[in-house]
């Protein structure tokens, strides 16, 4: 398609010979001659005109010619569609290219252009999701809907996400692709409330031709509440118009915290398709197919023997993620020393050495739990260590001895005086008190769980 600009150089050609047998020749040059065209979204044109006075004139003595000089010009080129002209001053302009940047920044985050099917290395844990999502990339809205990919951390759910988008693209370019995450879904809801400029959400997701929700396990979140009302009605819509939703997760749906029943059963209506831990030979091959592009990333020419990938693959419970992390270390630490041979295993067991033995997760300890529990309790550590009995600070401090006793291998010895007790029945007394709580009220049951989450954050 021709550009905006160039567009609007053709028509003011014609208008110019137009007015000038009219006569109008002047006035033209005052009024039209001085608008410029900015941008074009949508079948909305629009331009910058020197002030709202001018706009007046344009709008009374010009427009209907103007907008009939666009519409012929754009079907002479093959384009007959509706034509809007939106006129602004240089500050109305301003203001909307800033909203405008605001928007684009913030969802549709433009797919990533190597999450493609073509550098997705497909083995036993993850066929099927692979051909799940070629299914859908082919005929979307027709046939899974949801998919749901579902598989642990760093498993390459959002590469598939976004190969999908990015195959559509191809066979499609006009497709409309929403990609979102589920963070960003929930701010951009609670701000457009404030905002008062739900409508405009709204009709944003819901003329998606294909949306993309990625790690929706956090609409589980204690904010996400009236999102997942939101959620529920965009679902639907799609649904109905055969528009294909993508979601992934790494919970099972039915493990998703506070996921209301409805969004349950329509994501249960859907495909589930899982990835689960690569093997040894998937593992290789992943590591080959990264390793061009982490050296073209930095700038790294020598060969890598094929033992390196073995050893890094030998790594049985890393994820992708985290495999790829070793890679980059291994040829980062080549280049570093400048090495002239090719990178062999010698130097990739130095250059992992302390990777390789960092535990997975962070310890957890007293400090580091009683912290936590006081914090979303909002009580003082000095209280917890106190005599005090009253509720509020025998309620959290029991809380504490409980994740101590679910989290580590402390005694409860060292457990109940971790919270300035000296029996260890104190801490055996908390756990059972803790547990039955949980049983009968599924509100305490939350919290502990988004206690022992932000513990593991
Ligand atoms: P998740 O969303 O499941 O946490 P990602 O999709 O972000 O994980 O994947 C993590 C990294 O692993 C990405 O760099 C991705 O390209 C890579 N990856 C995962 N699975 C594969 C695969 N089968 N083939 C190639 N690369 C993969
Ligand atoms: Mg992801």
């Amino acid at each position: 398609m021709e550009s905006f600009a160039v567009l609007w150089e053709t028509v003011l050609k014609k208008l110019e010979e137009f007015y000038e047998q009219k006569g109008d020749s002047f006035a033209f040059k005052s009024y039209v001659q001085p608008i410029s065209p900015e941008y074009e979204e949508n079948g909305r044109f629009f331009f910058k005109v020197p002030s709202a006075l001018v706009r007046e004139q344009i709008q009374q003595r010009f427009y209907v010619n103007i907008l009939d000089a666009m519409r012929e010009q754009l079907s002479a080129s093959g384009q007959s569609r509706a034509v809007e002209i939106v006129l602004l001053t240089p500050e109305e302009l301003d203001q909307n290219l800033l909203s405008r940047q605001k928007r684009e920044s913030r969802s549709s985050i433009t797919l990533r252009p190597a999450f493609t099917f073509e550098n997705f290395v497909v083995g036993s844990s993850n066929a099927m999701a692979h051909a799940a999502a070629l299914a859908v990339a082919k005929n979307p809205g027709l046939g899974y809907n949801p998919l749901l990919i579902y598989g642990g951390v760093g498993l390459g759910k959002t590469h598939l996400m976004h190969a999908i988008g990015n195959r559509i693209l191809e066979n499609a370019p006009d497709t409309s692709i929403i990609y979102i995450t589920t963070e960003a879904f929930t701010n951009e809801y609670i701000d457009s409330i404030q905002r008062g400029t739900i409508a405009e959400f709204r009709e944003k997701l819901r003329s998606a031709d294909v949306l993309m929700i990625d790690d929706i396990q956090f609409i589980g979140s204690r904010r996400a509440d009236r999102t997942q009302e939101e959620l529920f009605y965009t679902f639907n819509t799609l649904f109905e118009s055969e528009r294909q939703i993508i979601l992934t997760s790494d919970k099972r749906p039915s493990e998703i915290p506070r996921l209301e029943e409805r969004l349950l059963s329509r994501f249960n209506n859907g495909l589930l398709a899982d990835i689960s831990l690569p093997d040894y030979e998937t593992r290789v091959a992943i590591l080959r197919s990264k390793s061009g592009f982490i050296k073209e990333l930095l700038g790294f020419s020598l060969e890598i023997d094929d033992e390196v990938f073995h050893y890094i693959a030998s790594r049985e419970e890393s994820n992708i993620r985290d495999l790829e992390g070793a890679l980059k270390r291994v040829i980062a630490s080549a280049k570093l020393n400048k090495l002239t041979t090719s990178v062999d295993i010698e130097l990739a067991r130095v250059a992992l050495k302390d990777f390789f033995s960092e535990p997975a997760s962070k310890a957890v300890t007293p400090a580091l739990v009683i912290r936590t529990v006081c914090e979303y309790y909002d009580v003082r550590e000095d209280d917890i260590m106190s005599a005090k009995r009253n509720k509020e600070i025998a309620f959290p401090r029991q809380v504490i001895m409980y994740i101590l006793k679910d989290m580590t291998d402390y005694s409860n010895q060292k457990i109940s005086e971790s919270v300035g007790r000296g029996d260890h029945t104190t801490a055996i007394y908390a756990y059972d008190k803790i547990k039955e709580m949980m049983g009968a009220d599924p509100t305490i049951q939350d919290q502990i769980s988004d206690i022992t989450a932000r513990i593991r954050e």
